[in-house]
């Protein structure tokens, strides 16, 4: 019981230090940091957890391993590093997006992905 507080602990963390979508690795070796011994089932089971108690959602980028983020933030969009494979967040929204729609669409919501290189990978050049 103590460990897995602990455990459960360390991956919210984890999460809130790094203020950008997670993948299940990422986590795993965030939280190992912190908790040392952690196992790649522990992560799954308390992500699971965690998006069933509503605290983490579901980032989901095509043709990519899911990441996550904590629930309920602000409108905001996803950028990809097609570098380094983290993913960051891009806050608001500029852009029109249901100014092309035809008659009678209703635009109900979007999710727009950005894909480029992150500013690490850009000065490692
Ligand atoms: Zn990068
Ligand atoms: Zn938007």
């Amino acid at each position: 019981m103590e460990r897995n507080t602990r455990q459960r602990g360390a991956l919210r963390r984890a999460f809130q230090r790094a203020d950008r979508p997670l993948s299940t690795s990422e986590v795993l070796e965030l939280a190992r940091a912190e908790v040392g011994r952690l196992g790649i089932a522990t992560v799954y089971r308390n992500i699971r957890a965690m998006l069933d108690e509503g605290w983490l959602a579901t980032v989901s980028l095509p043709g990519e391993a899911p990441r996550y983020e904590l629930h309920g933030k602000p409108h905001h969009h996803h950028f990809h590093c097609r570098s380094c494979d983290r993913v960051f967040d891009v806050p608001g929204c500029t852009h029109d997006l249901g100014a092309g729609l035809p008659d009678g669409f209703t635009l109900h919501d979007h999710e727009v992905v950005l894909f480029g290189t992150c500013r690490d990978c850009a000065d490692a050049r």
